[in-house]
């Protein structure tokens, strides 16, 4: 008779709300990351049932202080994890708010069709209905799910599933905190029963041209910075972005991308130092079309990537090409 194997879940810990605690029971705001992973897989015994965990902390903060340093390091573990044929998936709990900018990065760069399962909570583990125990319950389990495997990295809170590509923080407080807007939300996870409707669309993990392997010897990932337009902008800040020797700019433009006078300013002064500059929206949904003028400009659209997004896809093509069309393709494709 075969012998039953428990499926093999890593777990890795880089810290966020989920692994955080406050004074009183009531306080879901100014918290302290306190906990380690040994201790929130401690706290839900369930989960022992699902899988063999394998818990492994990488750094242990609020996702605020995640540097690319630190992405390059969840990565690098991530994919040596993935090569180990003894591990059926990973599940790695992590602070809400930047958690799609790695779940993103990871989705671009990991190379395996093995379940990849971003997760956080929205409040900490000591308050009256912490949402993290459940949360983590449903990643482990989303992980284990056969249906799982080839969607690229997925990001489950309050009972949703979604791609990376498009899910985001949508707002500040709210339990339901993450929306994937025009996309929607792949599946669902209710009752212990995971439900995907869907796959993500574009392209993702094996089909990208970018991975950790490629990114060896980048001890740097190149400098890119975000600026925020609005009425009355500084075309000062543009001016430090080229002196602090950005390699690129993510425009958070307003509407459709649309660029003020000092933000259009700002990017001729860039692209003609060789800078490439991105034309995103500050809007939060929808995409930034592609305008006939900006092949003209030497200027990039974001397509449906917000800014932070942008900033991470921005990132990786520019270790591959400092030309704005061969940019764009890369914009266009994932
Ligand atoms: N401050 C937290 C973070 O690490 C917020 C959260 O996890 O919900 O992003």
């Amino acid at each position: 008779m075969p012998h039953y194997r428990p499926p093999v879940i890593a777990l890795l810990g880089t810290g966020g709300t989920i692994a955080a605690t406050a004074p009183s029971t009531t306080a879901v705001a100014d918290y302290t990351v306190t906990e380690g992973v040994q201790a929130l897989l401690s706290a839900v015994p369930e989960i022992n049932a699902l899988a063999e965990l394998r818990p492994q902390q990488v750094f242990n903060v609020d996702s605020r202080c995640i540097d690319n340093a630190m992405l390059l390091q969840l990565g690098t573990a991530v994919d040596s994890l993935l090569a180990d044929d003894a591990i059926d998936g990973i599940v790695i709990t992590h602070g809400t708010d930047t958690l799609e900018e790695t779940a993103y990065f990871l989705n671009l760069v990991i190379k395996s069709h093995k379940p990849v399962v971003v997760v956080g909570a929205m409040r900490p583990g000591s308050a009256m209905s912490a949402d993290g125990p459940l949360n983590l319950y449903n990643a482990v389990l989303l992980a284990t799910s056969p249906h799982a495997q080839g969607l690229g990295v997925l990001v489950t809170l309050n009972d949703a599933v979604h791609a990376a590509r498009y899910v985001r923080k949508a707002h500040t407080t709210h339990v339901q905190a993450f929306s994937s807007e025009d996309a929607g939300c792949i599946g669902r996870i209710h009752n212990g029963r995971v439900m995907l409707s869907r796959g993500p669309a574009p392209c993702h993990t094996r089909d990208t041209e970018f991975s950790m392997q490629g990114l060896q010897g980048q001890h740097q990932l190149p400098w890119v910075d975000v600026l925020y337009d609005h009425q009355n902008a500084g075309l000062h800040l543009y001016r430090a972005a080229i002196e602090a020797g950005a390699r690129g700019i993510v425009v958070a433009a307003c509407g459709n991308g649309s660029l003020s006078t000092q933000a259009e300013e700002g990017c001729r002064l860039a692209v003609a130092q060789g800078i490439v500059c991105v034309r995103s929206s500050r809007t939060g949904a929808g995409l930034v079309s592609a305008s006939q003028q900006d092949a003209a400009r030497r200027l990039v659209s974001s397509n449906t990537l917000n800014p932070q997004k942008a900033r991470i896809l921005l990132m990786l093509a520019l270790t591959r090409s400092t030309d704005p069309a061969a940019i764009q393709a890369c914009f266009d494709r994932y």
